[in-house]
């Protein structure tokens, strides 16, 4: 059974389906994929030999080789002209950005980005937004007590849903997510209004405050409270 997680993920994916999962693992999202549609092809990739091995043995193992290579590279350097969307998931999102910004040039044909951060999903925005591409959906999802953002990405001018008076809000909460607030974002912002409640706590009780520190913590802690509430 795939997770809520990577059926969510498969959702985006957009006809044709030609895609590349990079970091791929066990290759279950291609795996899902291409079982349940007889037209879709993709690129699993990995780095490391063990996921890359365990990919494989999944592809076999669901006899799907005629529709899933699975190749052992860095990031995009996998995918080729007929890859038409991009996986990247279940990483930090600075490593997500690295992973884009390392392989930009492989993306010519690429028309749609699916991009799934564990942390920092700010980074991947700010990325997209610098390398023209407009963040078209984001969706956030709770499974076994775990939040995760997803955000999907196509060609544009990088800035379509942002608006500049509240940019660096939106890039934290997300654009789409700040405006639809459902519970999972509920949940998370509550989460983190925690955490950084706790850091504070801790900084105003060493013995030299670092009141710079606490200065941005309670900013972000305002904004953390906005965003719960009206916006
Ligand atoms: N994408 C799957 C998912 O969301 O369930 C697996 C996520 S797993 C935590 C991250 C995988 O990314 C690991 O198998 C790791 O080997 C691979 N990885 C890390 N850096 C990579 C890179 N630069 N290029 C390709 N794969 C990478």
């Amino acid at each position: 059974q795939l997770s809520k997680r990577l059926k969510t993920i498969a959702d985006y994916l957009v006809e044709p389906v030609y895609f590349a999962d990079i970091g791929s693992d066990h290759a279950y999202l291609p795996c899902y994929v291409c079982s349940r549609n007889s037209e879709a092809f993709a690129i699993a990739g990995e780095l490391n030999r063990g996921p890359f091995l365990s990919a494989q043995k999944e592809v076999a193992d669901n006899q799907l080789e005629d529709r899933i290579e699975v190749k052992q590279g860095n990031g995009l350097e996998v995918i080729d002209e007929r890859v038409n969307q991009i996986v990247i998931a279940g990483m930090g999102g600075p490593l997500i950005r690295d992973i884009l910004e390392e392989g930009k040039n492989k993306l010519r044909k690429v028309s749609r980005i699916i991009a799934q951060p564990n942390i920092d999903a700010r980074s991947i925005r700010r990325w997209l937004i610098e390398n023209n591409y407009n963040l078209v959906e984001e969706c956030i999802i709770v499974e076994n007590g775990h939040i995760y953002e997803i955000l999907v990405a196509e060609e544009g001018d990088g800035l379509e849903n942002y608006n500049e008076n509240i940019l660096e809000k939106q890039l934290w909460f997300g654009p789409h997510l700040l405006e639809e607030k459902n519970d999972a974002f509920q949940m998370k912002w509550q989460q983190e209004k925690e955490k950084k409640q706790q850091i504070i706590h801790r900084i105003q009780n060493s013995p030299f405050p670092d009141e710079s520190k606490l200065k941005i913590f309670e900013k972000e802690i305002r904004w953390i409270e906005e965003a719960l509430t009206n916006g």
